[in-house]
């Protein structure tokens, strides 16, 4: 993995921009002032964010972002327009292997300041590939909050959780191996917790209330999973973006 930044940062002037177009950091969703001068379509606030995302995901998929985020051309034939939305999807979907994939290695290596950029970028392919309820986010939710144990944010870490525990309560008939998944990374919250003797008996809580046969433990509306997006309090737009601050 590349540990430097090429010269790659070029300055993001503002009346280069079409009026009214805000563009965002990538990472923290603050209006960004550089930009990716390989790609030119990945923007962030400072070179702080731009150096953490290019080493945790951004040096592997600059090239496939260029061509996903290109403007899409006018198309005239609907089986034209069915066809680029089918590639579109395909494209997308391979970023959500490569993005986990990377992920998951950086954890798996104990880098896991450096597997936050990967997991949000993968959860927001999922979103856009399978919408934002969908049970496919999980595996993103689990990486983030696994890398959030790691750098011992706990609170942050139960978010994700909560988030991920959420969606498969609600999801029928989850695989089983989400639902183990879900409950080991609920175990290392818990031994973290434990650790610091704060408060086990709200993770003792999360394990108890894991999904069971009983759907009617399953609720459409989890106040957990909507506080989940407090972690995200950073930004400063409208947009209701899985982004976090890596400052912490
Ligand atoms: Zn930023
Ligand atoms: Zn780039």
């Amino acid at each position: 993995m590349a540990d430097t930044i090429p010269a790659n940062i070029s300055p993001l002037y503002p009346l280069a921009n079409a009026k009214g177009t805000d563009l965002l950091c990538e990472l923290c969703q603050k209006p960004a002032f550089i930009q990716c001068s390989k790609c030119r379509v990945t923007y962030y606030c400072g070179p702080e964010h731009q150096r953490a995302d290019w080493i945790g995901i951004h040096a592997k998929i600059c090239d496939e972002l260029a061509v996903l985020r290109k403007p899409v051309p006018f198309l005239t034939s609907e089986k034209d327009r069915r066809e680029k939305r089918e590639e579109l999807i395909q494209q997308q979907l391979r970023m959500i292997v490569i993005t986990r994939t990377t992920g998951q290695k950086l954890l798996f290596e104990n880098h896991f300041e450096e597997a936050v950029p990967a997991a949000l970028q993968s959860l927001k392919f999922a979103i856009d590939v399978h919408g934002s309820s969908s049970v496919e986010l999980v595996p993103s939710y689990l990486i983030l909050g696994e890398a959030s144990i790691g750098l011992q944010r706990l609170s942050q870490a139960e978010e994700y959780l909560s988030q991920a525990q959420w969606t498969v309560l609600k999801t029928d008939n989850p695989s089983n191996a989400i639902k183990s998944q879900l409950h080991r990374n609920l175990g290392l919250l818990f031994s973290a917790l434990k650790a610091i003797t704060v408060a086990p008996w709200r993770t003792s809580q999360l394990i108890s209330s894991m999904p069971q046969t009983n759907t009617a433990q399953r609720t459409s509306a989890c106040p957990v999973a909507t506080s989940a997006w407090r972690i995200f309090s950073c930004t400063r737009t409208s947009r209701r973006l899985p982004m976090t601050c890596l400052d912490g």
